[in-house]
């Protein structure tokens, strides 16, 4: 079968002239997928009959997830759990604001980066995901929940930029076809460097995430081990490079890890690394659950805050959301399939 979800507008328009059609029935096409979320081409009602058949003779489908389950957390945080057609289940968080719907979409089902906090990391890399299959997470939750999304970000199973091209198709579905702003988008990265690099050639105004998460390279080998590839001072440079390209701002996150990542002398070795950079500095309380590490004291992550604003960094401290519900990324999932033989028999946690 192949997937309209994943097209673009003028690749629809395109097909249905293929099909012998004219042109503006892929643009109604496209507008039930990516304005009202109906991926089921019998309910696109103002198509022709003929035609519709046409594409399911054709082996075309609107798209390929279904809500599996969906847990509501007491702060209206929502987690999504999909099955794409029995080729693994992906995970979305969905997360209502003062600032509008937030939701946070899956790249890959697993991650072979393997973070040494993260739930995802510990299930290893099962396979990327398909443009169409990351928009339809965002389509599906705006349909389910009823209300227009306003931002999307690339943080949840995977890393992003080991699927590069289907995440940039995502991006510029997302932002043409779905209308959600470029500069509501973030990409989360753990540190591609090559994927850093492309990324700043095409010059979106996109914002770029980057997991830090500790700022030498004994810590980071350890906790992120992409970092024995691509070191801290390649990333840096990288940042820098990107960040004379694009003009934005990066976002550099960072997991308190009690104990692990959280002192004060961590806290100033950070101010050194990011010195040159152009940053705003996320500090994320993790998202525990009953594995090796820990979450920082409030009072720790508090000091470790001050020591970055006082050298002059915007930093802030992400409020924890859907706690309740396991929803860091990987927790939901690895909850729906039990561990296999030889693997870990707790979940690790957190995605940061
Ligand atoms: S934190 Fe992100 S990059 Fe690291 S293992 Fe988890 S999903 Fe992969």
């Amino acid at each position: 079968m192949a997937d309209l979800m994943g097209l673009t507008a003028p690749e629809l328009k395109e097909l249905a002239e293929r099909l012998g059609e004219p042109a503006y029935r892929g643009t109604q096409v496209a507008k039930w997928l990516y304005k009202q979320g109906v991926t089921d081409l019998d309910a696109m009602t103002d198509l022709p009959k003929a035609f519709r058949e046409k594409l399911k003779a054709e082996g075309y489908r609107g798209g390929s997830l279904q809500v599996a389950k969906v847990q509501v957390a007491s702060d209206g945080t929502r987690k999504f759990l999909f099955d794409s057609s029995g080729c693994g289940m992906i995970e979305s968080v969905l997360m209502p604001s003062e600032y509008g719907l937030s939701v946070c979409v899956s790249t890959q089902i697993g991650c072979a980066v393997k973070c040494a906090f993260c739930a995802t990391g510990l299930s290893g890399f099962q396979r990327n995901l398909s443009a169409g299959e990351i928009v339809e997470q965002v389509v599906l939750m705006q349909q389910e929940c009823g209300d227009r999304v306003t931002n999307v970000v690339f943080m949840g199973m995977g890393e992003p930029l080991h699927n590069y091209d289907a995440t940039l198709k995502a991006v510029q579905l997302l932002n043409n076809e779905v209308g959600i702003g470029m500069r509501h988008i973030s990409v989360s990265t753990s540190g591609v460097v090559p994927g850093i690099d492309r990324l700043s050639e095409e010059n979106l105004q996109l914002t770029l995430a980057f997991s830090l998460h500790a700022p030498n390279d004994k810590l980071r080998d350890y906790l992120v081990p992409l970092n024995r590839r691509y070191n801290l001072a390649a990333l840096k440079k990288a940042l820098r490079n990107y960040h004379d390209r694009t003009k934005r701002r990066i976002t550099v996150e960072y997991v308190m890890l009690g104990g692990v990542n959280d002192s004060p002398d961590l806290a100033r070795e950070t101010v050194e690394w990011l010195r040159g950079l152009h940053v705003h500095v996320n500090l994320i309380p993790y998202n525990a659950t009953d594995a090796d590490f820990k979450p920082s004291r409030p009072q720790t992550i508090a000091a470790f805050r001050d020591i970055l604003d006082a050298a002059g960094f915007p930093v802030t401290v992400r409020v924890e959301r859907g706690a309740d519900i396991a929803a860091a990324c990987g927790q939901l999932r690895r909850q729906a399939e039990p561990p296999e033989a030889g693997s870990p028999p707790q979940e690790a946690s957190t995605r940061a």
